[in-house]
């Protein structure tokens, strides 16, 4: 009988598969470092303050101003 792999709780379409305790650590990268939010229908991560949009690719937040694209409001 095998053991099988623990099941992570995390994975969800809600966290993009990100960690909820990194999930809540968070920040946009500029200079205000606001909190960001998760779009799980575009599967990116949002700063309200800048209107940046961060990639996250196989559940790592790519939290890079280069990486971002301006989403219109
Ligand atoms: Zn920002």
């Amino acid at each position: 009988m095998t053991t099988p792999e623990p099941t992570r709780p995390a994975a969800g379409a809600g966290t993009l598969g990100i960690d909820p305790a990194l999930l809540a650590i968070l920040a946009c990268p500029d200079t205000h470092h606001s909190p960001l939010t998760v779009d799980a229908a575009a599967g990116e991560l949002v700063c309200g303050t800048c209107s940046r949009a961060f990639p996250v690719r196989d559940g790592i937040p790519v939290l890079l101003l280069d990486e971002a694209r301006f989403r219109s409001a």
